[in-house]
């Protein structure tokens, strides 16, 4: 992908805050933090979103976003942390190579979690349905 920053970020052509290396993924800060010690996990090899990374290296690269949750909010003192994958633009995503967002959590930092909706059983059953008949 020559165009895509976050591979050149994985092989050192763009410079990050590199928190994190091994043979498959890197891990450096995030440049607009929403909380200290917010970071990206990415594959070294390019999948555009979730969808597209296979199965086995996900679950590699989710024992690293483990690790280092574990570390940072050790480090940083936080009490809690969200992981988050944006998946298409839709969703927020605006660099299309997979990331994962660590982003540890403190006392009165002001984030809310999503507002739920509240929707009939009739209307989440259908849903429900609609979703296990596709697996
Ligand atoms: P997303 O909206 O999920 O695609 O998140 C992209 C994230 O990448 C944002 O939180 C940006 O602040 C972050 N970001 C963009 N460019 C860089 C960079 N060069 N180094 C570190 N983080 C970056
Ligand atoms: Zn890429």
């Amino acid at each position: 992908m020559p165009d895509c920053i976050f591979c050149k970020i994985a092989t050192g052509e763009i410079p990050s805050y590199k928190i994190y290396e091994d043979d498959d993924f890197f891990a450096f800060l995030d440049i607009q933090p929403v909380n200290p010690g917010h970071a990206l996990v990415i594959p070294k090899k390019h999948y555009e979103n979730l969808l597209d990374i296979p199965q086995n290296i996900l679950c590699e690269m989710m024992g690293v976003v483990q690790k280092l949750s574990k570390t940072i909010t050790e480090v940083l003192n936080a009490p809690g942390f969200n992981i988050g994958i944006n998946n298409k633009k839709i969703a927020g995503q605006s660099f299309f190579h997979l990331h994962v967002h660590i982003m540890p959590r403190f006392e009165g930092d002001g984030y809310k979690l999503w507002p739920g909706k509240v929707k009939s059983k009739e209307e989440l059953q259908k849903i429900a349905d609609k979703i296990k008949n596709s697996l």
